[in-house]
């Protein structure tokens, strides 16, 4: 097993060197070089094609339910066996605070692995329609699932296990072979795959291949490949746009995963400390870096200034912290580019009108790595930038609603549609609160809809299509009819 600092890349079985050389991966927290991943040229991908395409179209690979099965669990146990050092590798590369690798940065998706695996088995691959007389023709019908072809997977950086294995583990139980072409911050998180899937499973060559590359455009060949049937895309709305008008060229599926600027909504009769102490909470977990995080709070305005004053204690108790202390829920942001974004944001913030209830800028003392203070923004309108656009920072935007109607109102008016909260006393008008909000998902009183089989994405400009469950293992699937002359 290559256990250096220098990863490499999986293509048709074989761990390989990047035909590009190598590319550095960084420890935002610190800004230490933690060693280098393969860079791949656009040659590479297009062997990692060749080798998905021919997988496909001449193994057993797509029809061998069981076989897959068995593959998909070889790997949940391979990535067992490495956990602990997959651990201090995820909150080194993502900068992901320790207590969430035991959730939803590891340990969650790589035991979701079984889910899809138990779906495999499960499945009714086939149902049968019976016999019927269309036009006189005696006929027996059935219709049959079959996986669709070779998935071009592109992912981002903010929780790579998660959404990387969110795409292998469903589009591998489907029956599709795989090409991950994963985001350039997170290199490591997606090449241990690789080495797990080449030591340690039976996957045959080319049925999955990890491409690590420095190059966006990497991603953009997968989009345009005519050997490519399917994009599955994470990441900003910016890029899924970009990534579906480029499949345009040759039609292919596109599923796409995009951003959120979701609500937290409080309704007058919640336990106000509770739910705003929450509110911080959720909003600052992983620096704010997640999609479906609540980062725009709409507390009643006669309660505005009690729940700011709330929030912003809770902030600052929680503040920006060290991603190895199993404390810390806020770590540092992904990057430099990153930091600057979202100080741009804070920038136009106060341009906008806006003022900070806490944060607002670096902590103090952190000379090193990407840090952003944990951020309340007062005094803004939900039509202002900081409210409208996704800033994937420890940053949160705090809106007086006057009543349910309004709160889902405001909640609703965003270009985006990708979850949601709601607090209330009374679960029935919460529920029904939330029920009106036009988002994938919503969460009711600190309910969790994160889960293997819960279907996961967006409305509007946060997606196309849904993630995990039924529903995301069925975005993998073809269907054909298939009648037979009775
Ligand atoms: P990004 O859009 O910059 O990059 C995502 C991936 O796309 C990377 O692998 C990148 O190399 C690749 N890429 C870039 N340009 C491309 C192109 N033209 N064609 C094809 N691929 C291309 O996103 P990011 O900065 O890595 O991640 C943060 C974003 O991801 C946020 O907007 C966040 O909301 C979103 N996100 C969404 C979900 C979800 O499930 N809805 C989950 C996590 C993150």
């Amino acid at each position: 097993m290559s256990r250096t600092n220098d990863r490499l890349l999986l293509v048709d079985g074989r761990l390989v060197p990047g035909a590009g050389g190598a590319f550095e991966t960084i420890n935002p927290a610190t800004e230490e070089v933690l060693g280098t991943a393969a860079d791949a040229s656009a040659d590479d991908m297009d062997r990692a094609i060749a080798a998905a395409r021919r997988a496909f179209d001449e193994t057993g690979w797509a029809t061998g339910h069981a076989f897959r099965a068995r593959c998909l669990r070889q790997l949940r146990e391979g990535l067992r066996r490495r956990a602990d050092e997959l651990r201090e590798l995820t909150i080194k590369e993502v900068g992901a605070p320790r207590f969430l690798t035991f959730g939803a940065q590891l340990d969650a998706p790589v035991d979701d692995l079984a889910w899809f695996a138990d779906l495999v088995d499960d499945y009714g691959w086939e149902r049968d329609l019976g016999r019927a007389e269309p036009m006189g023709m005696p006929s027996h019908r059935r219709v049959v699932r079959e996986a669709v072809g070779v998935v071009g997977a592109i992912t981002p950086w903010n929780f790579p296990h998660q959404i990387n294995l969110a795409k292998l583990g469903p589009a591998l139980a489907a029956g599709n072979t795989v090409v991950l072409k994963p985001a350039p911050d997170t290199p490591w998180c997606a090449a241990v795959l690789g080495e797990v899937i080449a030591e340690e499973t039976d996957f045959p060559p080319g049925v999955v291949n990890v491409v690590t590359s420095s190059d966006h455009a990497l991603g953009a060949q997968l989009t345009q490949d005519p050997r490519v049937d399917l994009v599955s895309f994470t990441g900003s709305t910016a890029t899924g746009r970009n990534v579906m008008a480029s499949a345009a060229g040759t039609l292919k599926r596109v599923f796409l995963e995009l951003g959120g600027k979701s609500a937290f909504v409080v309704l007058d009769d919640a336990d106000l400390r509770a739910a705003c102490s929450y509110a911080a909470f959720a909003g600052i977990t992983h620096a704010g870096q997640g999609c479906a995080i609540t980062t725009r709070i709409l507390v009643p305005r006669e309660r505005h200034d009690e729940a700011v004053e709330i929030t912003a204690r809770a902030l600052a108790k929680l503040g920006a912290g060290d991603p190895q202390d199993d404390r810390t829920i806020c770590g540092p942001v992904i990057s430099a580019r990153q930091r600057e974004r979202i100080e741009g944001y804070l920038e136009q913030a106060v341009k906008d009108g806006g003022a900070f209830a806490c944060g607002g800028g670096r902590p103090e003392g952190r000379d090193r790595g990407f840090w952003i203070e944990p951020t309340l923004i007062t005094g803004l309108t939900n039509d202002s930038r900081a409210a409208r656009e996704e800033i994937f920072g420890p940053v949160l935007v705090i809106l007086p609603h006057d009543g349910d109607d309004d709160a889902v109102r405001i909640a609703n008016d965003s270009p985006y549609g990708l979850s949601g909260a709601v607090h209330g006393g009374d679960v029935e008008r919460a529920r029904g609160v939330a029920r009106r909000l036009r988002t994938g998902t919503v969460s009711v009183n600190g309910g969790v809809w994160y889960g293997a089989d819960v279907p996961f994405g967006g409305y509007k400009q946060s997606g196309i299509g849904r993630e995990m469950g039924v529903a995301g293992f069925e975005e993998y699937l073809e269907t054909k009819a298939i009648a037979e002359g009775v």
